[in-house]
This record gives C-alpha cells, structure tokens and sequence, in this order.
C-alpha cells in the first residue's frame, strides 16, 4: 500500500460565501481522507491528509466547484505527513491574514429555496428571508473577511436549534450557510406608516399588496438598499412616483414574479429570458411592442432582493 501523504492547498478566487467550505468536506469524506479546511483573508486553505490515489482524486473534484464559486489560482504543496492527524477531517475557525478574497455577490432565490417559500408543510413557508448555501445575500451582508457570521450582519441574530442542525448538519444544504435564519430566529417584517411608526398587521405581506393595489407608494428595505415601488399599472401611482423621484421620462425598472407574468408586456428571446433566470437577476431592457407611456415602462428588474419582495404577486395564491 503506498505510503500516507498530505498536501497543502490554497485556493483563490470567488470561494467564500459560496459553500465551498462545505463542499471541500463532502469532497474529503467521501475519500477518507483527513484534515482540514478553513477560510483566511486571501481564499481557502485546506490541509489534506491520506493515500496518493484518494488524494489526487480528491483535486481532481475540487476543480469542480459549487454553483456561485469560481477558483482563480489553486496551488499544491507537499508536506510531511501529520504524525498525529486524528484520521478526520473538519472545518476549522477562520485565520486571519491580508484581505485578498473575493466578496462573493448577491445571488438570486434557487428553485430549492423557492419550493420551500411556497409549501405550506415547510419551516419555512413564505419566510421572506429564506436562503441555503446556494443563494441568498452575500456581498450586502459582509462587513469583513472571511466570510462567518460575526462578520455580517447576521451576527446580532442567534440561531435557533433547529438552524444549528442544519449548520451543523454536512448532509444538510444549509451546512455552514452563514445567513441561515428562519421566522423564529431571523429578520422580521415590520409595516410602518409614513411617520416611520408601525402599524399593527396580522400580514405584513398582504397589508403591503393591499397598499399597492389602492395606488399607494412603499419604500421596501431590500438587502442593499430601499426601494421605492408602486403598482406600474396604475397610471396615477406612477405619475405620482415620478413627481416624488422628479424622474419625469426616465423609465422606471419592472418587477415581476417571473417570465410567465411578463410575457404581455415584452417581447424577449431565448438569451434575455435566460438573463433574467440567472443566479445574477440583472435589469434587463426588453422591447415592449407598446408606445412609450403605454404599459409598466420599458425594462424588466428581478436583481437579487430577498425573496419575500417576490412573494406580493404570489399572495392572492397562499
Ligand atoms: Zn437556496
Ligand atoms: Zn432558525
């Protein structure tokens, strides 16, 4: 048999906040090797420790990464094996070091998430804040690096057992998702009036959806900002935007539910239906077969929010 080996391996590039963390244990468990594996300031830093075959399997995996990660540099040392590894493998405490990592960006609701938004059996169900390892806000919620909790604005927000499983859990998609919450331990919803005092709602969603419909103007305090929305059918509503905001032409962006709910206002083709799915959610310009001043404005917007700013056009349904 040939003899234990281990290496050393730094990662660079976007692998913070992507379940990179996660993934690298998956990878090393699976092969039995043992290690360890951990975020600093410049990326990844994984020790690994075990039979050559195992371990130039195991790179050879690495170089397929999760979804939102994207490896610039990967680097491999040799070591001296670690006469006193306890044959495991975990994730250890962040190091320290220069701030060279990447901050990975917002990235859109998944479709896992999503099915979770909508099931009614689910923890879940209609929790605006909902995100896994795959999706959810990342780059508006880092104040330093690395990429752990007390690092973002998550920290104030300790987890509930139930969340800690999860974050605990390897089998788990929330295993090690740094903004993991849920209605009993993460954000709330809270509807204000224009005095900045609340207002008593059973459900702040439907109470906002309400507002809208009757052609009132809400600022909605999305991850990186607020914005400022109104019902883009409802010609006083927008005429009265566009006095507030002194944008008099400029087209407003669109938000929509999805595709399907824009298809009568737009016309697009394969690629800019793609744009607007992607994990990104870029501001879209689509043609609109209407004449200007005709219809909800000339651009479609679905950027990354949280998901409960999608859950409005989905309330007549839950
Ligand atoms: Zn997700
Ligand atoms: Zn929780």
């Amino acid at each position: 048999m040939a003899a234990i080996q281990r290496r050393a391996i730094r990662v660079r590039g976007q692998v913070q906040g992507v379940g990179f963390r996660p993934f690298v244990y998956r990878l090393a468990t699976q092969r039995g090797l043992s290690g360890f594996v951990r975020n600093d300031g410049a990326g990844v830093e994984i020790e690994i420790q075990g039979s050559p075959p195992a371990l130039d399997d195991f790179l050879r995996a690495l170089r397929q990464p999760p979804t939102l990660a994207r490896i610039d540099a990967l680097r491999v040392d040799e070591l001296p094996p670690d006469p006193w590894d306890e044959n495991a493998f975990v994730i250890a405490a962040s190091g320290g070091g220069a701030v060279t990592a990447d901050i990975t960006p917002d990235s859109a609701i998944c479709a896992h998430c999503l099915a979770e938004l909508f099931d009614p059996r689910d923890r879940r169900y209609r929790y605006p804040f909902i995100n896994c390892t795959d999706c959810g806000p990342r780059y508006t919620l880092t104040a330093a690096l690395p990429y752990d909790r007390p690092n973002t604005s998550m920290a104030g927000f300790a987890l509930c057992p139930d969340c800690a499983r999860e974050y605990r859990d390897p089998g788990d998609r929330r295993f090690h998702a740094q903004p993991n919450a849920c209605p009993v331990c993460g954000p709330r919803l809270t509807l204000r009036d224009a005095e900045g005092q609340p207002v008593a709602v059973d459900d702040v969603i439907a109470a906002t959806l309400e507002r809208l419909l009757a052609g009132e103007v809400l600022a909605i305090k999305g991850l990186g900002g607020f914005h400022l929305v109104c019902d883009a059918q409802n010609a006083v509503a927008v005429a009265r935007l566009r006095q507030r905001k002194q944008r008099d032409a400029k087209p407003f962006a669109v938000m929509a539910a999805n595709i399907a709910s824009l298809a009568c206002w737009v016309e697009g083709d394969e690629t800019e239906w793609r744009l607007l799915e992607s994990p990104q959610r870029p501001i879209v310009l689509l043609r609109s077969p209407r004449p200007p001043g005709e219809g909800p404005g000339e651009r479609a917007d679905s950027s990354p929010r949280p998901p409960g700013e999608g859950l409005g056009g989905r309330a007549d349904s839950v």
